[in-house]
């Protein structure tokens, strides 16, 4: 019986409701009629359920399909202005002891080479982050209880904070790793992480099983209610993610929706973000054999849908893509990218030799971080750097009233543009520092309440002078 307040996946994700909700939407994608009532409602900036964001999916009408992008465009600027958050991921170990089929780090895999940062490593990789002008980090491992231990992750994520070079300093960790018990979570957040993030991968339970056919990551509902644990646990902030190309979108679609209901039902708060990675080429994997792929197209379809059933949830969109596809989708509702990314163990300081490769896949985007934050501004975005929410208590139910409060343009667009400032003056190409110092100058008449915009012109001054790490 599907039951969006039930503990128990196979309820919140319930097998049958998704394929009612498939089949509503296919019976459903024409009627213009509800198409329509389903558009106004989403006007109202306050999300769609699944059956009707499935609807929107589903609809192939030229006319509607534009009014959808339209809309997804408009929720975007209200809720997340031009801004555009920056992070990198941090590989600390690829030993894992799951046999994920799509993925290079599967334990038959032997000829990719296992690598696992020791502490002196972490603080190099961090110290080369923290020269290219992160603030914010994803750290990744595979799952190895002998290997990768909860006490590895959290001296790991002790190690990262304790780096201050030069101005550099990670000022938010957030964490991907496999599915643990409450008490690694409560672990996790009294390291101080920001994002618990977690892909399921699958909603599918048959097909999950069977792309995940050995090791402790092919329990089905342990994987699917590890955020339940997480926010038990007292992480607040949890991303969710499918890895589109192994199972049908749709499903996945409205599995992931129900998946965001279910935690707003239970916990009073949604995810913080929504991840939505394609499969792609990596060692001993081919993306070709799982015949789910779907086109750029479908991609930007659904990053538009998302932005209009949750509008107060980012989207984060990796380098798996390309510069012109994270062009394409920016507008539709993304508010994370990741820049520069290396997804190899240790890959920003030693680059590999071909015998020797640990990454985890091919990216497209390889462009600099200063080429990314430079082509964001040239595109009318501004970059942030910004970490200010967490580290001022504004997690989970607090950081959506925010949102919803439509303080943003006082908060989120200062910390935008005060962290920029700090990029510009530390790392910056000349070229880059140009486009930015303009950026900002004519950004900063954007800021709504006075004696705000009057702060943060005090600030960026003093941010010019040598001073660091203002927020608001
Ligand atoms: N081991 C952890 C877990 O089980 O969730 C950590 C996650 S892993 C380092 C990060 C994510 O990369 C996975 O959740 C998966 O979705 C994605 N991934 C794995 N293989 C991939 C591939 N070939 N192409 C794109 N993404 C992939």
């Amino acid at each position: 019986m599907y039951n969006p307040k039930s503990s128990k996946a196979e309820e919140f994700i319930n097998h049958e409701e998704v394929l009612a909700t498939l089949e509503y939407a296919e019976k459903n994608k024409n009627d213009i009629g509800l198409v329509n009532d389903i558009l106004e409602k989403a006007k109202l900036r306050k999300g769609l359920n699944h059956r009707e964001a499935s609807v929107l999916l589903a609809c192939e009408d030229p006319e509607k399909t534009e009014e959808i992008f339209h809309l997804a465009e408009q929720i975007k600027k209200d809720f997340y202005g031009n801004r555009i958050v920056l992070f990198a991921p941090l590989y600390l170990s690829n030993y894992c002891v799951n046999g994920c089929v799509y993925c290079p780090y599967h334990l038959k895999n032997k000829h990719i080479a296992r690598k696992k940062l020791s502490q002196e490593d972490i603080a190099r990789e961090v110290t080369a982050l923290q020269d290219m002008g992160h603030k914010r980090l994803a750290i990744e491992a595979g799952e190895d209880p002998v290997m990768n231990p909860i006490e590895y992750i959290l001296e790991s994520i002790n190690t990262i904070y304790s780096i201050k070079h030069k101005n550099g300093s990670i000022r938010r960790v957030n964490v991907n790793i496999a599915a643990t018990t409450v008490e690694n979570y409560r672990k996790l957040k009294e390291a101080g992480i920001g994002t618990y993030v977690l892909f399921q991968e699958t909603y599918h339970k048959e097909s999950y099983e069977k792309l995940h056919p050995t090791g402790p990551k092919h329990n089905y509902a342990y994987h699917t209610e590890a955020m339940d644990r997480a926010m038990e646990g007292g992480i607040d902030d949890v991303g969710l993610g499918v890895l589109f190309g192994l199972e049908l979108y749709k499903y996945e679609f409205a599995a992931l929706l129900m998946h965001a209901e279910h935690l707003e039902a239970v916990f009073g708060v949604g995810p913080h973000t929504i991840s939505v990675p394609r499969v792609k080429p990596a060692d001993d994997i081919d993306p070709n054999v799982f015949d789910n792929g779907i086109s750029d197209d479908i991609f930007a379809k659904i990053c538009a849908c998302t932005r209009i059933a949750v509008p107060y949830t980012g989207i984060i969109i990796s380098t798996r893509e390309s510069k012109a596809l994270r062009e394409r989708v920016l507008p539709l509702g993304v508010s994370q990218i990741s820049g520069a990314s290396k997804t190899s163990v240790g890959g920003y300081c030693t680059p590999e030799p071909e015998d020797e490769k640990s990454e985890q896949f091919d990216v497209s985007d390889r462009r600099t971080l200063d080429e990314v934050v430079k082509w964001l501004m040239e595109i009318g975005y501004i970059p942030s750097f910004c970490t200010a929410c967490y580290r001022e208590g504004r997690t989970g139910d607090r950081f959506m009233s925010l949102c919803k409060s439509k303080q943003i343009q006082n908060c989120c667009h200062p910390n935008a543009l005060m962290t920029l400032k700090e990029y510009l003056a530390d790392y910056a190409s000349p070229e880059t520092k140009a486009v930015g110092d303009a950026l900002i100058e004519k950004e900063i008449n954007n800021i709504p309440n006075t004696k705000v915009r009057q702060l943060v012109r005090e600030n960026l001054i003093k941010i010019q002078n040598g001073q660091r790490d203002f927020r608001i």
